[in-house]
């Protein structure tokens, strides 16, 4: 079954008129982001408020998720200036808590952990106040690509699972059971450190199969976790197979809780680095 009419409850309006200071420094400092690669509808609310979730390493991704729209194309080499121009622009925002994603880059011997890393040092130097909170690919699930990221000692890691395993099939490339090693060895490399992962709903899931998910996640070590509605970015897309009422994104974020989830946010338009900053850190 195919969905495209949106409730009123999704009825967010995009302002880009009011992007245009955040444009000019991305511009600037030559810098990518996921709101505008991802077309996510808090772009304007983000940048209205200076906030903004970094993309590294390029624009170009060697997955296909069908649900995405990040470019699939060959990427380009990794940009060693990239951590100290990201550094720059939270310097310039004065961003009290930052985000930084990448698309998934199985062309590198390291998955990119490196330029993480570099990424991290870069900001602690010059904004040593800020929270800084990492959004990670699988990495293939290499264990030293992982310890890099975690030696690196961001305030928070997430990965995130984005679906139930029956629905796999939509993260091609990817694995429900690496997804859930990768956050079970962050755990165990650094228990220090905060992890957390995110879910869309509305593609077909059930609510049975996403308490097991909440419960594979906690058993992983996750305490952190984002559920949102999936919303096409084009028809070429994944479809919507579901609009999730807000009373059940509340039910779902009172079930995460209950089983010992130290934060959860769920609702029609969260997103894994939406209101991220009240996640502590
Ligand atoms: S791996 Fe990440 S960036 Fe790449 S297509 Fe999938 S969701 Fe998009």
């Amino acid at each position: 079954m195919k969905i495209s009419r949106k409730p009123e409850w999704l009825q967010k309006r995009i302002n880009p008129s009011a992007h245009a200071e955040m444009e000019r420094l991305l511009g600037d400092l030559q810098l990518h982001t996921v709101c505008q690669e991802a077309f996510c509808p808090n772009i304007t609310e983000c940048f209205r408020s200076r906030q903004a979730t970094f993309l590294i390493l390029g624009r170009r991704c060697t997955r296909l998720c069908s649900f995405c729209n990040v470019t699939k194309e060959t990427p380009l080499p990794a940009d060693t200036t990239e951590p100290g121009r990201v550094a720059e622009a939270i310097r310039r925002l004065n961003l009290g808590h930052v985000v930084i994603t990448s698309p998934t880059r199985d062309d590198l011997e390291d998955g990119g952990a490196g330029l993480y890393a570099a990424t991290v040092a870069a900001i602690r130097e010059t904004s040593p106040r800020t929270a800084i909170e990492l959004l990670i690919p699988d990495f293939g699930g290499e264990r030293q690509a992982l310890a890099m990221v975690a030696r690196a000692c961001p305030d928070i890691i997430g990965h995130n699972l984005e679906t139930v395993p029956r629905l796999y099939q939509i993260r091609e490339g990817a694995d429900y059971r690496r997804s859930l090693a990768v956050l079970a060895a962050l755990h165990e490399l650094a228990p220090f450190l905060k992890t957390k992962s995110g879910l869309m709903v509305g593609l077909g899931e059930t609510e049975e199969e996403l308490g097991e998910v909440f419960q594979e996640l906690r058993r992983a070590g996750c305490c952190y976790l984002s559920i949102g509605q999936y919303l096409a970015p084009s028809k070429r897309h994944h479809p919507v197979r579901a609009f999730i009422e807000p009373a059940l994104f509340e039910r779902y974020r009172e079930k995460a809780l209950a089983i010992g989830f130290a934060h959860v946010e769920s609702g029609p338009y969260v997103r894994s680095s939406y209101h991220a900053a009240e996640y502590g850190g």
